[in-house]
């Protein structure tokens, strides 16, 4: 009898997750499984902003996939894919194509830029390790070339949103300046940081005296806050900003845009029905009208019923989704047994503050400091035993138990 093929496209969180499972939950005899991912590491979104200030080498933040899956159960192919055929259960890949019975589809977010002018062109995104690559080499770069030129501009960073994203980042540059200061001879008082964000406040959403205790810690190390206060435009000599009618222009060589995510516009030019690349997905995590198509992570929309607004797309979520959608795939591919509906368990969520220092909310209790940093941790070295065991943990792991 012909086995089924699982295809699931995109090794990030969800996909990872899926894969694993899926390589526990079935024998070589029941399925074909395979993955495919475009470049053939895994990374770990939740540390990018370490890469990109330049504080942690990228190195750490991914993993070999070949290291972490069994290649005896699962066949992984580096490619780029270009575009799913779900009517003829075909999937099109920069170098050829796939056939599958059952898909998973788990190819992440990109930047989401509104349509501001020139905000492609002229500014950075955390989004992946090249972007995140970039951004520290380019911040270097223009505090190498500071000493000569003399150009203030050289030394300024804008960043655009104070997010999680923005506030993390943030908080990495603020307490790497006085290296960047020392090894480049540049005078402390010229470099400015620069956080500009429409919204009311820091951290929309979020608790007011943890929001009130990130942003002390940011201004106390030179940080200045632009709040309810839009980007206009990026141009080649900084950004243009305005709050209510007074518009002004903050010259800068680096600016990084933090403010908004978007799923995988691939999604919806393969002709799925989304919002800003979200699937919306039935209780098992399929498409709608798509029995044999799963989607996890930031390219599913899920809502929470508490409040009818959709769960932020997080790495957390993403996670017990790939639990989900393995053994739903697993009952499909037995025929036998009983699919499992998602429901989201939120554990609560932790925005580190540098190394050491941080502040969340963690099973619905408020925590700050160092204990916060150290959750961050603990929450990343859990990831790294679901994906790979303790071995995986000791290799890779942020917290080192000796
Ligand atoms: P992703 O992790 O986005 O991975 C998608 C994969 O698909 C990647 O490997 C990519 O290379 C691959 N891919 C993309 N396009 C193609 C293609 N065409 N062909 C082949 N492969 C492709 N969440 C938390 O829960 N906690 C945090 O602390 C946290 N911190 C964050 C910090 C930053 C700086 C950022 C940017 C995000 C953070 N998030 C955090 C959000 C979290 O990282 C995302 O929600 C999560 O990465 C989504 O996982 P995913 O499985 O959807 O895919």
């Amino acid at each position: 009898m012909r086995k089924p093929k699982i295809v699931i496209l995109g090794a990030g969180y969800g996909g990872m997750i899926t894969t694993v499972r899926l390589q526990k939950m079935l024998s070589v005899s029941e399925a074909e499984i395979t993955l495919v991912n475009n470049n053939s590491y895994h990374y770990q979104t939740t540390w990018l902003h370490e890469n990109a200030a330049g504080t942690l080498h990228h190195d750490k933040t991914r993993l070999e996939i070949k290291d972490v899956i069994d290649s005896s159960k699962v066949n992984f192919v580096q490619d780029t894919v270009v575009e799913i055929k779900s009517a003829e259960k075909r999937v099109i890949l920069h170098n050829g194509e796939l056939e599958y019975d059952y898909l998973v589809v788990g190819l992440g977010f990109e930047s989401e830029t509104f349509g501001i002018k020139g905000l492609k062109e002229h500014a950075f995104s955390i989004a992946n390790i090249n972007g995140a690559r970039q951004i520290r080499d380019h911040i270097e770069y223009m505090f190498s070339l500071y000493p000569t030129q003399k150009r203030d501009e050289l030394l300024t960073v804008v960043v655009g949103g104070a997010g999680f994203t923005g506030i993390e980042f943030l908080a990495e540059l603020a307490n790497r300046v006085p290296e960047l200061v020392a090894e480049y001879d540049v005078p402390r008082e010229k470099v400015r940081i620069i956080c500009v964000e429409a919204a009311p406040t820091v951290l929309p959403g979020f608790d007011p005296e943890l929001v009130e205790y990130a942003v002390k810690f940011l201004e106390k190390r030179g940080v200045e806050f632009r709040i309810g206060t839009a980007i206009k435009e990026a141009t080649e000599e900084g950004i243009i900003v305005a709050k209510g009618e007074e518009v002004e222009e903050i010259k800068a060589a680096t600016v990084v845009w933090a403010a908004g995510v978007r799923g995988n516009a691939l999604v919806e030019q393969s002709g799925f029905e989304a919002m800003r690349g979200r699937i919306k997905v039935d209780e098992y995590m399929r498409a709608p009208g798509h029995d044999d198509v799963f989607i996890v992570g930031d390219a599913a929309l899920i809502f929470n019923p508490e409040n009818d607004r959709p769960y932020p797309p997080t790495a957390q979520i993403a996670i017990q989704e790939g639990y989900t959608i393995a053994q739903n795939i697993a009952v499909m591919v037995r025929g036998k047994g009983e699919m499992k509906k998602f429901v989201f368990d939120n554990k609560g969520s932790v925005c580190s503050l540098g190394h050491d220092d941080g502040i969340g909310v963690v099973m619905g209790r408020k925590i700050v400091g160092w204990q916060a940093a150290f959750m961050k941790k603990v929450i990343d070295n859990r990831y790294l035993f679901l994906l790979g065991g303790p071995l995986l943990v000791l290799k890779k792991g942020k917290l080192k138990f000796f």
